[in-house]
């Protein structure tokens, strides 16, 4: 079926654990490559794309502070992580003939470009796709908040969350045989019942910024499409 886009400008979150792909650790090639299928159907509807990258893969700074290390180091050291993945993404990519920057919220000038922000949209504007890494570039966030934060300051329509489900449910539907899937949530909903879209800091960005968060697998090939389009499944949430 022939697909109009929803939105012309989007943010795509993708964790580090969907880099995984079936191994315990690190990046798993195939399933970078597939990502990047997909942001390429995504583009060829002429939409504007950017993302956020996680590094849970790799490092998280909760786990670094466990094991001594003090807090806001290990953080950095997270944050260095989506780097990496960044780099991966970058990589596959322009493998499918997509044009890409990596921006950095930590300077990093020889690797990849600092964080401007009207240098960012430009890059958009001229249908590059823009990988923003580093998080918020601060200790004690997440890159959940650091992609409400992005889409707020590019001024995107909606902040597509790629996840292991197919949207949002009352329970780990990967646990709980019978957790319940929603279709649409408000932003107060998911706050009062502490339903794990997001931390809360990042839902509240979202809901001052009001940019529509939609849940949906990026585990299933083609789904970024279809949900950009309005079509397939994902839960929605907005005012
Ligand atoms: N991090 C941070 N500030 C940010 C974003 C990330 O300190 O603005 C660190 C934090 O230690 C986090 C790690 O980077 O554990 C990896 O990011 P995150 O856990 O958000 O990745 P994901 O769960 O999406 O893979």
């Amino acid at each position: 079926m022939a697909k109009a886009a929803q939105y012309r400008r989007v943010l795509l979150k993708i964790s580090g654990e969907a880099l995984m792909g079936d191994q315990e650790y690190g990046i798993d090639p195939k399933m970078v490559e597939r990502i990047a299928d997909d942001v390429a159907q995504v583009h060829a509807l002429g939409v504007e794309i950017c993302m956020v990258v996680g590094g849970g893969n790799i490092f998280r700074g909760m786990s670094g502070a466990a094991s001594g290390i003090e807090r806001a180091t290990a953080d950095y050291m997270g944050m260095l992580a989506t780097v990496m993945n960044g780099l991966a993404l970058q990589s596959a990519c322009e493998h499918k003939g997509l044009h890409t920057r990596v921006v950095s919220a930590i300077p990093m000038q020889t690797v990849c470009e600092p964080y401007i922000r009207r240098r960012a949209i430009r890059h958009m504007e001229k249908g590059r796709v823009v990988i923003f890494v580093g998080g918020t570039g601060n200790p004690f966030f997440t890159t959940d908040t650091g992609a409400a934060l992005r889409a707020s300051e590019m001024g995107c329509d909606a902040l597509l969350m790629g996840k292991q489900v197919d949207g949002v449910y009352d329970a780990d539907p990967l646990k709980v045989a019978d957790a319940k899937r929603f279709d649409r949530l408000t932003y107060m909903d998911v706050l009062a019942k502490d339903l794990r879209v997001m931390d809360h800091a990042a839902i509240s960005l979202a809901r001052e910024n009001k940019i529509p968060i939609l849940v949906f697998s990026i585990n299933e090939h083609g789904a970024f499409a279809e949900v950009v389009a309005g079509q397939g499944r994902y839960t929605i949430v907005t005012e």
